[in-house]
C-alpha cells in the first residue's frame, strides 16, 4: 500500500475563542480558532458575517459595554 504520503495525524482539540473545544486529528496539536461553526453567523444563521464588526461596535456603545 501507499505509505509515507500522508502525514502523521494525531489526536488534538480545538479551542474556540467562544470556549467550544473539538477533538479531532490533525497534524498540529491545541489548534485555536475564532470563530466556530457554534458561534459563525453562518451557521448561527442570525447576520452577515461581513456586518458583524460594525453592528458589535454598535451594539457595545448603545450598552456601554465598550
Ligand atoms: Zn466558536
Amino acid at each position: 500500500m501507499k505509505q509515507g504520503i500522508h502525514p502523521d495525524y494525531k489526536n488534538t482539540t480545538i479551542t474556540c475563542a467562544c470556549g467550544a473545544v473539538y477533538e479531532t486529528k490533525s497534524v498540529k496539536e491545541n489548534l485555536k480558532v475564532d470563530i466556530c461553526s457554534k458561534c459563525h453567523p453562518f451557521f448561527t444563521g442570525k447576520q452577515k458575517f461581513v456586518d458583524a464588526g460594525g453592528r458589535v461596535d454598535k451594539f457595545k456603545k448603545k450598552f456601554n459595554l465598550g
